[in-house]
């Protein structure tokens, strides 16, 4: 489901509250790995090296990898939360997160970019506030 479905579905608020969450879920996994990485590594014998340190090793390389996911994905979700957050306030009556989406793309075209220079990060959404009826466009 895009954004633009999730946001009429659940409001910006909630919609906004959870990418805060699913956030900071990546980044506590991220946390939990870099301390299993650190455990295992501490627990590993390389004078002895058998199945118990193949085995430690092994969720070293895991823990690796999903920390390093995890820590992409904190940033890539919170960066995206933020950019929609930052334009969440009505331009002309300041009223947050009342606004019901009109319209949405991915093409710079739709977002006044000259589309042969710049690339949208994430979908715009065109919006209308609840309060006055002010139309503008989120993210910048
Ligand atoms: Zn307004």
């Amino acid at each position: 489901m895009d954004i633009a479905t999730r946001i009429r579905k659940m409001g910006f608020r909630k919609w906004y509250e959870r990418q805060l969450i699913d956030s900071h879920l990546s980044f506590t996994t991220c946390l939990l790995c870099g301390l299993t990485v650190a455990a295992c590594l501490e627990s590993i014998s390389f004078s002895e090296f058998g199945w118990k340190a193949a085995s430690l090793l092994a969720a070293v390389a895991a823990c690796v990898v999903l920390g390093m996911y995890s820590w992409k994905r904190y940033l890539t979700v919170l960066q995206r939360a933020e950019a929609y957050g930052d334009r969440s306030h009505c331009p002309s009556c300041r009223v947050y997160a009342r606004f019901e989406v009109l319209a949405t793309g991915t093409t710079a075209e739709g977002a006044y970019l000259d589309p042969a220079t710049e690339s949208l990060p994430y979908p715009w959404l065109r919006v209308r506030c609840r309060a006055c009826a002010t139309v503008w466009r989120l993210p910048d």
